[in-house]
C-alpha cells in the first residue's frame, strides 16, 4: 500500500519551484530577458576556481579509492581538517569526532531532528521559516511550533519564545543569516535566547537542543554571525558548501556536535543512527575531499552586495517597504495586500516572479531572491512600478 503522507509530499507543489518552473516555460515564449525571476535560491556566483583545480587534481587519484564508500561519518582526514578550521576560526577546540559529514545542510538537519526529538514533542521555529523544516520535523514525528518574529525587524521576539516553550519542547531552530528575511541575530540576542532555554530546561527538567542552520554563515554585509556552541552548549550546527562556495548540487555538508555538550557522544551517535535510518551511508566522497581542500577559500559576496544595493535602491525609489537584509541573498518585502499569494499572482501577470510568504509560515510578505543577474534587477523596475500602480 502506498504511504499516503509520502504520496502527498511527492505531489505537493513547492511555491518556489512552481514559480521557477513557470518562469522557465514563460521564457521560451517571451524571451529570457523578459521574465524577472526572483524565485529560487540558486547561487549566481560561480564556484571558485580553486574548486575546479581541486576536482582536476583528484582525477589523478586512484579511482577505486576515490569513488569508494567512506565511513558513515566521512573520511577521517577530512573531518580533522574541518575540525581544525573550526578550532582556529572560532577559537573553539574541536576534533574530527565532533563532525559528521552529510548530504548538504538538509542531510544534517533531517538527521538532527530525528536524533533529538520524539513523536509528540515540539520544535520551535521562528517564523517566517525555510519551508523544508516542516517536512523534516514531521518525519521525526514531532510538531513544528512557529513563533512569530518581530514584525518590523524580523529579529527574535523573546516574549513569544518564552510563551511557546513548554515541557514538550525538545528543540529550537535558529537560522542565521536567515532565509527568507535576511536577518542576522546579534550576539546579545543569542545570549538572551541561551538564558531562556537554560531556564526553561531547569523549570521543566528537560533538554532543549538548539539546532543552528547556517548555510549562509559567510554571506553577510557587515554583520557578525556568532559561533553559537560557545554561547549555548546544547547546540548542533548544520552547515554546507551549497551557498558559500556555490555548490548546491554537490550535496556536501555536515553536522557538528561539540564536546562541551554534556551528552555529546550520545547525541553524535543518535545523529549517526538517524542518518543511517534515512539512508545516508556516506556523503559524496569527491566533495568530501573538496570540502577539506577548499576549507580556507573565502566566499565572494561582492556580487550579492552589489545586487542588494541595486534592489534596495530600486525599491526605495518606488516606495516599497522591506526589511533591510543583513545576510544571505534574500529580501523580505511587504506585499501591497493581505494575501501575498494574490499579490504574487498579480506580479506573475507582469512576468515578475516573487515568492509569496504563505509557504514560509507568514502572511502578507514576499521573498525576493537576489542571487540573480544584475540586468534582471535593473530591467525589472517597470514591472515593479506597474505592480505598485495597481494599488494606487
Ligand atoms: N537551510 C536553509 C535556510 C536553506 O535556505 C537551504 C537551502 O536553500 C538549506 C537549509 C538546505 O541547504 P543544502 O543545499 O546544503 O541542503
Amino acid at each position: 500500500m502506498l504511504n499516503e503522507r509520502m504520496s502527498k509530499l511527492g505531489d505537493e507543489p513547492s511555491a518556489i519551484r512552481e514559480l521557477f518552473m513557470w518562469g522557465l516555460q514563460r521564457k521560451k515564449v517571451v524571451g529570457d530577458d523578459k521574465v524577472y525571476d526572483f524565485s529560487i535560491g540558486n547561487p549566481s556566483v560561480p564556484a571558485p576556481e580553486q574548486v575546479k583545480a581541486c576536482i582536476l587534481k583528484h582525477m589523478n587519484d586512484d579511482p577505486v579509492a576515490l569513488h569508494s564508500y567512506s565511513t558513515a561519518a566521512g573520511i577521517e582526514q577530512v573531518r580533522n581538517t574541518l575540525a581544525d578550521f573550526i578550532t582556529r576560526t572560532y577559537d573553539f577546540k574541536s576534533s574530527g569526532s565532533n563532525v559528521f559529514l552529510t548530504h548538504g545542510a538538509s542531510g544534517a538537519l533531517a538527521a538532527s531532528f530525528c536524533a533529538v526529538t520524539l513523536p509528540g514533542e515540539e520544535v520551535i521555529v521562528p517564523a517566517p521559516y525555510f519551508p523544508e523544516y516542516k517536512t523534516w520535523i514531521d518525519t521525526a514525528g514531532s510538531t513544528l511550533v512557529p513563533v512569530a518574529c518581530d514584525r518590523k525587524s524580523f529579529q527574535l521576539d523573546f516574549n513569544e519564545i518564552e510563551k511557546a516553550i513548554n515541557e514538550k519542547t525538545s528543540a529550537f531552530v535558529l537560522n542565521s543569516p536567515n532565509n527568507p528575511t535576511g536577518a542576522v541575530y546579534p550576539r546579545e540576542d543569542l545570549e538572551k535566547l541561551a538564558d531562556i532555554l537554560e531556564s526553561k530546561e531547569k523549570q521543566f527538567g528537560t533538554k532543549i537542543y538548539l539546532i543552528c542552520d547556517e548555510p549562509y554563515r559567510e554571506i553577510t554585509y557587515g554583520a557578525e554571525v556568532p559561533w553559537v556552541p560557545s554561547i549555548y552548549s546544547r547546540t548542533i550546527v548544520c552547515n554546507s558548501l551549497s551557498k558559500t562556495l556555490s555548490l548546491p548540487g554537490e550535496r556536501i555538508g555536515y553536522a557538528y556536535v561539540s564536546d562541551i555538550m554534556e551528552n555529546a557522544r550520545d547525541v553524535y551517535v543518535a545523529i549517526t543512527g538517524a542518518a543511517r535510518a534515512l539512508g545516508h551511508i556516506c556523503a559524496p566522497v569527491l566533495f568530501q575531499h573538496i570540502l577539506a581542500d577548499c576549507i580556507d577559500v573565502p566566499t565572494d559576496v561582492t556580487p550579492y552586495a552589489e545586487n542588494r544595493a541595486l534592489l534596495t535602491e530600486m525599491l526605495d525609489d518606488l516606495g516599497y517597504e522591506y526589511a533591510e537584509p543583513q545576510g544571505a541573498f534574500y529580501l523580505w518585502m511587504k506585499a501591497l495586500e493581505p494575501s501575498a499569494q494574490t499579490f504574487s499572482d498579480k506580479a506573475r501577470e507582469l512576468d515578475l516572479l516573487i515568492v509569496p510568504s504563505e509557504s514560509f509560515g507568514a502572511e502578507g510578505w514576499i521573498r525576493l531572491s537576489y542571487c540573480i543577474a544584475k540586468e534582471t534587477i535593473i530591467n525589472s523596475k517597470p514591472a515593479f512600478e506597474k505592480l505598485k500602480a495597481l494599488y494606487e
